[in-house]
């Protein structure tokens, strides 16, 4: 859940009419029963203060502190199959970009050596016509005359 600053909240709509024109999601409206301990920021489709809805929130879950992993299980074993198929297009998306970096990297190195390979020719060649007179140079290059 977003969390507000006093400026985000003091540039709300002051009204629920307002927030709605504007197309936005939350407005600062009436102050909340807990306006006391924080600012009120109320969300348009169900005129609750979020920071209140976060207290009770945390509350509940410290009062049933097995509700979200029993509720996760349930969730699980009613829609296993959709679980699965996520799970196998997750691997088989990582692997897939695995192979393709993996390739690339291969593409690289071969570029790579290649480059390496003709600069050693050329160096070779650079070496071989500093020993060479401008005649055998030439006859190298265009052949024997
Ligand atoms: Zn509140």
């Amino acid at each position: 859940m977003k969390e507000f600053t006093n400026e985000e909240i003091d540039a709300l709509p002051k009204s629920r009419p307002e927030a709605l024109e504007q197309n936005l999601k939350h407005y600062s409206g009436k102050d909340c029963k807990r306006s006391d301990q924080h600012r009120t920021v109320r969300t348009v489709t169900n005129h609750a203060c979020i920071n209140c809805h976060l207290i009770t929130s945390r509350e509940f879950h410290k009062a049933n502190p097995d509700y979200a992993s029993v509720k996760g299980k349930n969730h699980y074993e009613n829609n296993k199959e959709e679980y699965k198929a996520r799970a196998k297009r997750n691997y088989l998306k990582r692997t897939q970009n695995q192979r393709e970096l993996k390739a690339k990297v291969r593409r690289l190195a071969r570029q790579k050596e290649k480059e390496v390979l003709t600069t050693k020719v050329a160096d070779m060649k650079a070496q071989l016509e500093d020993h060479m007179t401008d005649r055998e140079v030439f006859n190298a290059k265009y052949g024997a005359r």
